[in-house]
C-alpha cells in the first residue's frame, strides 16, 4: 500500500486504511483494503499524485542534482543571507567557499 493512498469514499489517508486478507468464491485469497473511517472495503486504492518538487527544472538541467548538496531554489535576499549567515557557529574558520 503506498503511502499517498486514500480512501474514495472518505478521503482518509493511508493511515486510516487496513490491508486484510480475503478468500473470494473460488478459494483464493486475495488482497483487500479496509477503511476505518466508513468501513469501506476497496480491491485498489487511488494514489494522490506527488507534491511538485521545490528544486525548478532548470537548476536540475544545469547543474543535476546531487542530494547531498544544498541548492538554492529562488532568489536570496540580503536578509535570508544575514539571517543565515547569523546561525552559523561563532569561531569557526571558512571553508572552500569563504563563507560556510
Ligand atoms: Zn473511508
Amino acid at each position: 500500500m503506498d503511502v499517498h493512498s486514500y480512501c474514495v469514499h472518505c478521503q482518509k489517508d493511508a493511515s486510516h486504511i487496513t490491508p486484510m486478507t480475503q478468500v473470494d468464491a473460488q478459494g483464493q485469497r486475495c488482497l483487500r483494503y479496509l477503511c476505518q473511517q466508513c468501513n469501506l472495503q476497496s480491491e485498489h486504492l487511488p494514489v494522490r499524485p506527488l507534491k511538485p518538487c521545490p528544486v525548478p527544472q532548470a537548476v536540475l538541467q544545469v547543474n543535476g542534482f546531487d542530494p547531498q548538496e544544498r541548492v538554492l531554489t529562488r532568489e536570496l535576499s540580503r536578509e535570508d543571507f544575514d539571517y543565515w549567515l547569523g546561525k552559523l557557529p561563532a569561531r569557526k574558520a571558512s571553508g572552500a567557499d569563504l563563507i560556510t
